[in-house]
């Protein structure tokens, strides 16, 4: 058998300890953070839930599940938005809900093996119906060009622009469709926001956003939870995870 480790704190012999688990807790709002979402293209703000800060053992947890294999980490993670998802059902009922994924580029959908936010998503809607929301998800959405990896809010953007798409076999069915966007970490916003602008150009009202994670600001203290429980083992795979990359 391999040696298993958390993948948010490394503490040994289980996959996702307690601890890190109730980092995950339920959705709050995270959409002041993002610069983006009042900057470009959002008149009157798009509410973005979320159910972690991304620090500590959860950008650990994170970063593992996206770059280091760490597929087993979908398993709580989706949890957690299955039970996000049954909070918001009344927030975002009780008409019908398209959750629409947001997409990653070709590149990081062959080196993760899929797009991850995938299950993300259907987790979303799984909870929306366990709530009492009709929705399904679907990946309506396509993504050309390179990683945002490294770059700045600017050059992300610029980044984004013009390769987030609407798949054409997709855009008939959006007209008049009440979206939500889930992505798994909020960081500048960009990312939902060119999300919600090619949604809204075919027709779809883009409801709100709920992602795994928020990035906190530069300098600012997090927002939600016991700030790091698992303490020194967390930076230590941090570190690790760094050397690595
Ligand atoms: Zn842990």
């Amino acid at each position: 058998m391999l040696p298993v480790a958390c993948g948010g704190c490394g503490v040994d012999d289980e996959p996702w300890c307690s601890a890190c688990d109730a980092l995950l807790g339920p959705p709050w709002r995270c959409e002041s953070r993002a610069g983006r979402l009042d900057l470009m293209g959002a008149p009157g703000g798009l509410p973005v839930w979320t159910v972690a800060d991304c620090v500590g053992p959860v950008r650990a947890a994170v970063l593992a599940w996206k770059d280091h294999g760490r597929r087993d980490l979908t398993r709580p993670f989706a949890a957690a938005l299955v039970a996000a998802g049954e909070e918001l059902a009344d927030v975002l009922g009780p008409g019908e809900v398209l959750v629409v994924p947001a997409p990653s580029t070709p590149a990081s959908r062959r080196r993760r093996g899929g797009n991850l936010v995938d299950d993300l998503a259907a987790a979303l809607a799984a909870g929306l119906r366990s709530g009492g929301c009709p929705a399904r998800s679907s990946p309506v959405l396509a993504r050309r060009g390179g990683d945002q990896v490294g770059l700045g809010t600017r050059a992300r953007w610029l980044n984004l622009t013009g390769h987030v798409r609407v798949r054409p076999r997709d855009r008939a069915r959006l007209a008049g469709r009440c979206v939500v966007v889930v992505d798994d970490v909020l960081t500048t916003g960009a990312t939902v926001v060119a999300c919600r602008t090619v949604l809204e150009a075919a027709g779809a009202f883009v409801a709100a956003g709920v992602t795994l994670a928020s990035t906190p600001p530069p300098g600012a203290r997090p927002a939600s939870g016991p700030s790091d429980p698992c303490g020194s083992a967390a930076r230590v795979v941090e570190e690790t995870l760094r050397g690595l990359a």
